[in-house]
């Protein structure tokens, strides 16, 4: 297994009747690429750009950040690069921003919903990635969201951005807009999402623990938070589908996209991207290159 995965890890995961599956990295920030490309990433499916944000003693300028987006977007050389907006709240807390004292934090404010309640913060962030979208294949996903209306302010503060931009002088790429699914609601609604995007990625981390309400830190009820359950699989397939009925691409960014043993079933319902931890790729490349 080990020798085949390393052999196939900068070969297409095409499967045996054509099908090809983009194969792609989780990453953290710049200092992974050399670990993504030596692992034969087809691209980034999640830049969890939360890390840009963390151990310091405050956030991240414009600048900054765009110097990080804009190196990754080289890096991988015209690859797409998957960038989410910042993912703070629940279990990542960012020392300098302000959170309020809420009782059940992980169905509090996180995610999408902490950046539109702080446009300056989510603004700052949409700028620095559409100017590093001139030097490369940028998508943007936004993380937790829940029904349509958040899709549609996501978009609107995107346009907002490149408004600013073009009052500045600045100069700005194109991006794919995208949504993670990680809510049971978002799921079952994505057809109504994708309407209005270019794709969605799910993340099966949040999406077992709330689909089982099952807290995806607390190791006493690790017993109900089942990648098996057939409430999750019935949500992944009405994924697939009402993302396809709309022609956005589907992926996934979670843990269970870098399981092997889920692999031939995510092929099956359609999903096109599958995107983990870069030591991961080759291995599941075999596994898709041999079905
Ligand atoms: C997920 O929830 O599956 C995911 C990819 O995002 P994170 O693990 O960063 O919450
Ligand atoms: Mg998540």
């Amino acid at each position: 297994r080990m020798k085949d995965a390393f052999a196939n890890r900068h070969l297409e995961a095409k499967t045996s009747t054509g099908r090809v599956v983009e194969v792609a990295a989780n990453i953290g920030g710049p200092d992974d690429l050399e670990s993504v490309i030596e692992n034969g990433a087809d691209g980034i499916g999640l830049f969890r750009t939360e890390f840009l944000f963390m151990d310091r003693a405050s956030a991240p300028t414009e600048d900054e950040q765009y110097e990080a987006y804009r190196q990754v977007a080289e890096g991988m050389q015209g690859k797409r690069v998957v960038i989410r907006t910042l993912d703070a709240g629940a279990d990542k807390k960012v020392s300098y921003l302000e959170f309020d004292d809420e009782e059940n934090p992980f169905l509090g404010v996180r995610g999408l919903r902490y950046t539109l309640r702080f446009p300056e913060l989510f603004q700052t962030q949409l700028k620095a990635v559409l100017r590093a979208a001139a030097h490369g294949k940028i998508s943007l996903m936004f993380p937790m969201v829940t029904n349509v209306a958040d899709v549609e302010a996501a978009i609107q503060a995107v346009e907002d951005a490149k408004t600013a931009l073009s009052a500045e002088g600045k100069s700005f790429g194109e991006v794919e807009l995208g949504a993670m699914i990680e809510v049971p609601a978002a799921a079952l609604i994505t057809d109504l999402l994708a309407e209005k995007l270019d794709f969605v990625s799910v993340g099966t981390n949040d999406l077992i623990q709330y689909t089982t309400a099952s807290d995806r830190m607390n190791p006493n009820v690790t017993e109900w938070y089942e990648p098996t359950h057939p409430g999750l699989w019935r949500l992944l397939e009405q994924v697939a589908a009402g993302a396809l009925q709309h022609g956005a691409w589907v992926g996934m960014c979670g843990e269970l996209a870098g399981t092997l043993e889920f692999v031939p079933k995510l092929v099956e319902l359609g999903f096109e991207e599958l995107s983990m931890s870069p030591k991961r790729i080759g291995l599941v490349k075999t596994a898709i290159r041999e079905l």
